[in-house]
């Protein structure tokens, strides 16, 4: 049996259904050292669990100490054609593409499995092998960086100059000197679009996200209050955002994914914030189920869904604020009653405002 090679994983990847796929060396990456300075600065917020790993972070040898090469897998999952990204209704809730489908986790895992399987069947040699799927103390945009899936833009996503940014990635961590590919290029130049746009001025320097300001974090993994003056700036997302990567121009034309997994699920398509605050939490957790939203936890979107609704300012939306409900223990957490009457609070003041146009 010949060796295994790189050729061979990435025809095998092509296989599963994935659309990217490189192999980056093991090593001593700079970029890898970031992560110290950047715990150091604060920018994770509540999210200690990237502390308390920062040592496993900083090099895929503390997972596999023989390992030598990282296979990364990028898959699209981007089904929204540009001219299909309009803003939403009034009333309307936002939720970041990558979460309308299935949950990535359970669809890669079942993929990147059967890529390791085929390895560990065709290689003569002996190997080892760890595969994640975002689930592991691994810094992925590093080696997809030196993979060649793409480069680090200054919106911190990994974009590849022919597909743009809208994947996920998925890696294993192999014992075999598989040849790597060649480190993928800078292509931001002098842009600063996702910069300009960004609401909350979470991207605080090119290439630097200070995450407590970022709807991404704030809506998924900050569980606590949300600080008031980054309320207004949520706008009507209520789980992630797509901002900084729908201006970039590397996604001006993306490639649509045609995996199903990724479509929309009935009911996560521009749902109404009244009708989503209505559901009953059993409701609430049927409709997320099986999605990536679940990450949120139901008093999370709860949160968000009150937020949303205080800057929406849409009556129906106000109104199911006001109805209530036994069904829905998770309205009544003291967090959640918190945005709650925030969002009343701002409703009130826009009634009371003077009209545009008067003295
Ligand atoms: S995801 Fe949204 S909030 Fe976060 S950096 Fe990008 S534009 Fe800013
Ligand atoms: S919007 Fe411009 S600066 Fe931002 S990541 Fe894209 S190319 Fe780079």
């Amino acid at each position: 049996m010949p060796a295994l090679t790189s050729a061979r994983v990435k025809a095998r990847a092509a296989e599963l259904g994935f659309d990217l796929c490189g192999v980056a060396p093991v090593g001593d990456h700079a970029e890898l050292g970031f992560l110290r300075e950047w715990l150091h600065r604060g920018y994770a917020g509540e999210m200690a669990w990237l502390a308390d790993s920062v040592d496993l972070r900083a090099d895929v040898r503390a997972l596999l100490p023989a390992a030598r090469s990282v296979i990364v897998t990028g898959s699209l999952y981007n089904t929204i054609p540009a001219s299909g990204d309009v803003p939403p209704a009034p009333g309307d809730a936002r939720i970041a593409r990558y979460a309308l489908g299935d949950d990535y986790h359970d669809v890669l895992r079942a993929r990147i499995n059967a890529l390791v399987d085929g390895m560990h069947a065709e290689s003569p040699d002996p190997l080892e092998t760890r595969a994640f799927v975002d689930s592991a103390p691994v810094q992925e945009r590093v080696y997809a960086l030196y993979a060649g899936l793409g480069w680090v833009g200054k919106n911190t996503c990994i974009i590849n100059p022919e597909v743009g940014s809208w994947f996920f990635l998925a890696v294993v961590i192999c014992s075999l000197p598989l040849e790597p590919d060649t480190q993928g290029l800078d292509g931001c130049g002098t842009c600063t679009r996702c910069i300009d746009a960004c609401p909350t001025g979470a991207l605080v320097e090119p290439y630097v996200l200070d995450a407590r300001r970022c709807l991404s974090y704030l809506t998924i993994e900050h569980r606590s209050v949300v600080p008031e003056p980054l309320r207004v700036p949520m706008g009507a997302h209520i789980y992630g955002c797509d901002i900084c990567q729908a201006v970039c121009p590397y996604n001006g034309a993306p490639l649509l994914s045609q995996d199903a997994h990724w479509r929309a699920r009935p009911g996560l398509d521009s749902p109404s914030l009244a009708e989503l605050w209505l559901r009953t939490d059993d409701e609430l957790h049927a409709l997320v189920k099986g999605t990536a939203l679940t990450r949120a936890r139901l008093i999370g979107l709860r949160r968000n869904l009150a937020i949303a609704i205080g800057n929406a300012g849409d009556p129906d939306a106000v109104a199911a604020l006001c109805t209530p409900n036994d069904d829905r223990p998770s309205a009544e957490d003291p967090m959640v009653r918190e945005h709650v009457e925030w969002a009343l609070d701002q409703q009130r003041r826009r009634r009371e405002a003077p009209p545009h146009g008067s003295v």
